[in-house]
């Protein structure tokens, strides 16, 4: 099947066919035909899918073939809104919708939250056709009364399994509530839980269904890899893999926002251009170290796992995680932003004693043992197991440096499981 026979208008088949595309995903076959006949839509989609393009293609063509009803309006409210749950993820589906609506007379914009909302509010008045929002900065709009959300024909919850994550429920409701009775919803999340069905039940109405991605997809195509070492070696392993495999642009995990930014400034040091992306920095920062990251000019962008969620970059081949994920379910979403569309990725877990606990989760997650991995000078020291407490000894010189048994069991006291207890949910 050619994107030719989707009977899409011919202003965006030239789109389309001008990003180099003929062929439509698993995805845009399925989710195309039936938004554009007007059906609601539930798909289990990951990013990477071409989701993004699943839904667009189909909204433009229904706006741009459905001019009659925006005429009738006065003021250009938005005739379609799409939810998504971060600002990045709201920049890059607004880029989709410029892109393929471009030989088109239909105008998008993006609002959310972190950067000033009078550019905003300007935008909003001259005239919207398709708004992507993030769930705050909306109602903030609601509020202020600079949105009208009554001439919204086509609703889109993207990564709606990530929005009830970052505790969004609340905040989705009240915008539905607000929303015309008759629309078209189309929802799109990475997985299909108990809370995704609730909300799907109250939002759609005799949707198609559609799945393309089942939950594991990444944990399948992805290579991964272990290496077992010590907590104390990482940074230096990290510049070691950097030095000795010949890696550029890799997206490394931290888990919190100052060890990204730590963990960034050494690679920087290191004479590894990097730089961290997470939600304490400005709007501005992030724009630019992701563009930055896409241009090629760093070689690692170091993340957290909220700021990563949405980055949309072609063919990235490599994922660290400098330190596994609480929730091991995050690590099939960071695994997932590498090896997309057919390519090959890989993705290097680095493991010390303490993650253990956290690597067993994962694995029982995704049905298999990941690969170990011996990279020589940084096995994990065998002193690492908890071991009995130890007469105190005289202090004397001469003791062998870095492996006093003060600092070897300190790591150990701390119970495997004991950061398991979640940051951020
Ligand atoms: P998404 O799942 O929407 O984040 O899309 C993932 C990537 O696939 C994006 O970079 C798209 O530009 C790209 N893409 C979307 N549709 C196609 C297609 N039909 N063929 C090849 N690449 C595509």
């Amino acid at each position: 099947m050619l994107f030719s026979d989707l009977g899409l208008m011919a202003e965006i088949q030239r789109a389309v066919a001008e990003q180099g595309y003929d062929t439509p995903t698993p995805i845009q076959r399925q989710a195309i035909p039936a938004v554009l006949a007007g059906h609601d839509l539930m798909a289990t989609a990951q990013t990477g899918t071409g989701k993004t393009a699943g839904f667009t293609l189909p909204i433009l063509h229904r706006l741009a073939s459905g001019r009659t009803d925006r005429l009738s309006r006065t003021a250009r409210a938005p005739r379609v809104l799409v939810l998504t749950p971060t600002r990045e993820l709201a920049i890059q589906v607004e880029e989709s919708v410029r892109t393929y609506g471009k030989h088109l007379p239909i105008n998008s914009l993006a609002v959310y939250g972190g950067v000033g909302i009078n550019p905003q509010i300007a935008s909003l008045r001259r005239g919207v056709d398709i708004l992507v929002a993030t769930p705050g900065r909306l109602l903030d709009h609601v509020q202020q009364k600079t949105v009208d959300l009554g001439g919204v024909e086509i609703f889109v919850l993207d990564e709606a399994d990530r929005m009830l994550d970052m505790g969004f429920i609340r905040d989705i409701r009240k915008i539905i509530a607000l929303l015309p009775a008759k629309r078209q919803n189309l929802l799109f999340s990475a997985t299909f839980s108990a809370e995704i069905r609730e909300l799907a039940a109250g939002l759609l109405h005799q949707p198609v269904s559609v799945d393309v991605a089942p939950r594991n997809t990444a944990a399948e195509t992805v290579r991964q890899q272990v290496i077992e070492t010590n907590r104390e070696q990482k940074k230096d392993l990290l510049k070691h893999l950097f030095a000795t495999r010949g890696l550029h642009q890799v997206l490394v995990f931290a888990r919190t926002k100052h060890g990204a930014d730590a963990l960034a400034r050494v690679l920087d040091k290191a004479g590894i251009k990097a730089a961290a992306i997470h939600g304490d920095k400005s709007q501005g920062a992030r724009t630019r170290a992701l563009g930055d990251f896409k241009e090629g000019r760093l070689t690692a962008l170091v993340a957290t796992d909220i700021a990563a969620r949405g980055i949309d970059i072609d063919a990235l081949p490599y994922v660290i995680n400098y330190e596994l994920p609480n929730v091991a379910e995050d690590y099939v979403h960071r695994i997932g932003r590498t090896g997309r569309a057919g390519m090959e990725g890989e993705a290097i877990s680095l493991v010390c004693h303490d993650e253990r606990g956290n690597l067993k989760d994962i694995e029982k997650l995704i049905k298999r043992d990941i690969e170990r991995l011996v990279v020589p000078g940084f096995e994990p020291a065998a002193v690492a197991a908890p071991r009995p407490p130890q007469p105190p000894r005289p202090p004397r010189g001469g003791q062998p440096a870095g492996r006093s048994p003060g600092k070897a069991a300190a790591k150990p006291a701390t119970p495997p499981r004991h950061r398991s207890g979640s940051r951020h949910r």
